[in-house]
C-alpha cells in the first residue's frame, strides 16, 4: 500500500517518532506550525475519520485521544494545547492515514483558516 504513514509505521520512512507502542505512534511534525507539534496516528491503516468504524474501532480511537494529552502534558502544555482531526479534502487532509495532530506552547486562535 502505498500510504506514507504506513511507511513511518513500518520504519521506512524516517520520523521523529516520541512514542510508540503496540496500536500507535507518536512523531513530530515535519514542518512545525507551533513549538510542540507532534501527530499520533493509528498503526492500522485508515484513510479518513469517515472509515473509522464505531464498532471496531472504538478503543483505539479513545486510545489515540489519551496518547496525545500524556504526551502534551508530558511536552509542557498544561496551560492548554489544540488538538486537530483534519478529514478528507475541504477538511484541508492531505495525508490520507488518519492522525490527530497536537500544537502546543504558543497562543492560538480561533477561528482556523
Ligand atoms: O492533516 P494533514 O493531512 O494536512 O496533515 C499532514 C501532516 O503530516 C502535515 O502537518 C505534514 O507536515 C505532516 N507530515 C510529516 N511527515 C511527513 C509528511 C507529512 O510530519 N513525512
Amino acid at each position: 500500500m502505498d500510504c506514507l504513514f504506513c511507511k513511518i509505521v513500518a520504519g521506512e520512512i524516517p520520523a521523529h517518532k516520541i512514542y510508540e507502542d503496540d496500536q500507535v505512534i507518536a512523531f513530530n511534525d515535519i514542518a512545525p506550525q507551533a513549538p510542540v507539534h507532534f501527530l499520533v496516528i493509528p498503526k492500522k491503516h485508515i484513510a479518513t475519520l469517515h472509515d473509522l468504524s464505531e464498532n471496531d474501532d472504538k478503543v483505539l480511537a479513545g486510545h489515540i485521544l489519551f496518547t496525545a494529552q500524556r504526551l502534551a502534558e508530558a511536552q509542557g502544555c498544561q496551560e492548554g494545547f489544540r488538538v486537530v482531526m483534519n478529514c478528507n479534502d475541504l477538511g484541508g487532509q492531505t495525508v490520507y492515514h488518519i492522525h490527530m495532530h497536537v500544537l502546543g506552547q504558543r497562543q492560538l486562535h480561533w477561528p482556523p483558516g
